[in-house]
């Protein structure tokens, strides 16, 4: 399984739900998205052949999922629940998108604190009883004259936000890793760097009669744009060194350093 997981865990949970077809569906498709916890409230009808035949792979996810009896009983250790709904209710409730809802739910899931994401029956929804437990709800921005998505569809759209969130964070670790790695290249480094460039240039005879300012002008313009460090200047006066030795071997007229 793909290592891009969030801190804690990020709980599936469906309530209520009437098709079991939808419930293999829904285990496919957190699977796809790197998730696996899916908890079942009172589904009308499960275990049941149709759930294991939509889950095609994920039969995993389905095999682990747990069954409870209330929404209450699903998401009483839970640090955030967010109930996703098709169309917005009366009772007062914040309405995130997919996307900050993504966010919300991966800042607060820790390794004691799981996190619910929690989606109603095919037919009604979450009743308003089930939406207070919730500590805001989920839109997906459908089309308002027809905005109720397949449940499976709308689980499949919040792993999907769930799973990009989760790699934007990796990806800015690692660039924040890979960033502490290495100190960027000092002004003495790189005008070193750039001194036995001008003598390499020399040694290879790259000028041919030419004045040598307007070439190494440009140069500089692209390795400064490249942000080096200082194991990349390191790297770079090894390929200029080899460069002046066997300019030196070609019996040329040799770099400064030699
Ligand atoms: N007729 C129901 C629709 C239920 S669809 C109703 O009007 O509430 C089954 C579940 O899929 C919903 O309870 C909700 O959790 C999710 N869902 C469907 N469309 C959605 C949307 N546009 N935004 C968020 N969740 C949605």
């Amino acid at each position: 399984m793909n290592t891009v997981q969030p801190a804690g865990e990020v709980r599936i949970v469906l309530v209520g739900t009437q098709h079991p077809g939808n419930i293999g569906s829904a285990a496919r498709a957190i699977r796809t998205m790197g998730l696996d916890r899916l908890v079942l409230v009172a589904p009308e009808r499960y275990p049941h052949p149709d759930a294991v035949a939509m889950a095609a792979g994920a039969d995993d996810v389905l095999a682990a999922a747990r069954v409870v009896p209330t929404l209450a009983d699903a998401v009483a250790d839970c640090a955030l629940v967010l109930g996703c709904t098709a169309r917005s209710r009366r009772i007062a409730l914040q309405e995130l998108s997919p996307r900050a809802a993504a966010a919300r739910l991966l800042d607060a899931a820790g390794p004691a604190a799981p996190v619910a994401l929690v989606f109603g029956r095919e037919r009604t929804g979450l009743d308003n009883d089930e939406l207070q437990l919730c500590h805001a709800a989920v839109h997906i921005p459908a089309d308002p004259g027809y905005s109720s998505l397949n449940l499976a569809a709308a689980v499949q759209v919040l792993a999907y936000e769930l799973r990009v969130a989760a790699l934007d964070r990796a990806a800015a670790g690692a660039a924040a890793v890979e960033a502490r790695r290495e100190p960027p290249a000092s002004h003495a480094q790189l005008e070193g760097f750039f001194d036995q460039l001008g003598d390499t240039l020399e040694a290879i005879d790259f000028h041919k009669g030419r004045a040598p300012a307007s070439a190494l002008r440009k140069l500089r313009r692209i390795f400064l744009r490249c942000d080096l460090d200082a194991r990349e200047v390191r790297l770079l006066r090894g390929v200029l060194a080899d460069a002046q030795r066997m300019a030196r071997l070609a019996g040329g007229r040799g770099g400064a350093d030699g």
